[in-house]
């Protein structure tokens, strides 16, 4: 048994969402790229390129990853490039999106070997909290006004609108697509290429996925353009745990446990949406507040049950733990970096990763 903490990719899980990615990009024609902001732990790009087309990126240094750990097609996309990052960005990207037409204008003449692409913000999206709503009052987040963007068109060949967050449902997809049909339809006849952005839960189950490939496939024959899907979430979804330890129980009018990771260091979306983990089964006569080991009082996973009394020594396997954890880890506290591992599809599991307290003091100086 592996020393916790550590998170466990299962491949198997892994593969079952692949499998969805699969069948959309057969039925619609639309190419798949993995939003590396969501999920950039390398160990399993082997498995996940057979199934998708590349990547996409927030960055230099996730563009570069892209290129040289997935390869497929890479996107470079960024919020705002500095100017000493472009001659870098453009050398492993296949297309570069802007995020506003300052900065396309801006970095023009240096990107104009490589298709170039601008952001969209339709000032409607489906995002539930003001932090990660792209559409929210004042947002930075690509160029809204058609006839400005009109201007744009001699230098780009192509849109990415990225505003379904979290969006499970496919009649929500359906109408915000339709909005911004409505307000860009005619400037769409003149690209090669759209980008739909992420955050559409395609693998859910019960998610209509017909009715989703033929609207996809219908909107590229309408305006001519190949559609391309970012997602993140959607395709690790399910596909990692993170493996914890009860290190103490306390009581404090409830029962409560203290485990060998935290959410402020690992688990970090938590915190930040005001979310409960999930354990598995959360069935028993048991329950316990489960808390992380930092020093922040509300360092806490969530309340579960149990089928027998937690003690020190206790597993626990902390569900959903695959998107947005592992690229967000810090050392706050100095508490143990979990580990990476991976369940092989043969059910072998295999250490790739350990973090030692020289990873720690190399984090800073
Ligand atoms: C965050 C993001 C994604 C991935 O979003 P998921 O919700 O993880 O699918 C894709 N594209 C862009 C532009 C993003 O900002």
């Amino acid at each position: 048994m592996l020393k916790t903490p550590y998170y466990l990719i299962d491949k198997s899980a892994l593969l079952r969402n692949l499998d969805v990615v699969r069948q959309i990009r057969e039925k619609s024609g639309a190419k798949v790229l993995l939003a590396l902001k969501c999920f950039a732990t390398w160990s399993v790009f082997d498995l996940m390129r057979e199934h998708m087309d590349g990547t996409t990126s927030s960055s230099l240094f996730e563009v570069r990853l892209g290129r040289e750990k997935f390869g497929g097609e890479t996107h470079a996309y960024s919020v705002a490039y500095a100017e000493h990052e472009i001659g870098d960005v453009v050398a492993h990207a296949d297309k570069i999106i802007f995020n506003s037409l300052s900065q396309l204008q801006r970095f023009a003449p240096k990107t104009s070997g490589v298709p170039r692409g601008l952001r969209l913000n339709p000032g409607i999206s489906a995002s539930g909290f003001d932090l990660a709503d792209p559409a929210r009052r004042f947002s930075r987040l690509g160029e809204s006004d058609p006839q400005r963007i009109a201007q744009a068109l001699p230098m780009i060949n192509g849109f990415m609108i990225h505003n379904n967050c979290e969006n499970r449902d496919y009649a929500r997809f359906d109408s915000l697509l339709s909005e911004v049909e409505e307000r860009y339809g005619s400037l769409l006849t003149h690209v090669d290429w759209v980008s739909l952005g992420g955050g559409i839960h395609f693998t859910e189950p019960g998610y209509d996925l017909d009715a989703f490939c033929e609207r996809l496939r219908g909107f590229s024959e309408k305006y001519g353009v190949q559609i391309y899907l970012e997602p993140g979430e959607a395709v690790v979804t399910g596909a990692a745990t993170l493996e914890v330890t009860v290190l103490d129980v306390m009581r404090n009018e409830k029962d409560l446990a203290i485990v060998d990771a935290a959410t402020e260091a690992h688990m970090l979306d938590l915190l930040i949406y005001q979310l409960s983990a999930r354990v598995h089964p959360d069935t028993g006569p048991h329950r316990y507040v489960i808390y992380g080991n930092t020093c922040l009082a509300g360092d806490i996973f969530g309340e579960f049950n149990f089928e027998a009394p937690l003690q020190p020594g206790s597993r626990i396997s902390i569900q959903d733990a695959a998107g947005y954890t592992m690229v967000k880890k810090n050392w706050f506290n100095g508490v143990r970096m979990p580990a990476i591992a991976i369940r092989e599809l043969n059910g072998e599991t295999r250490l790739v990763r350990e973090f030692s307290y020289q990873d720690y003091v190399d984090s800073l100086s």
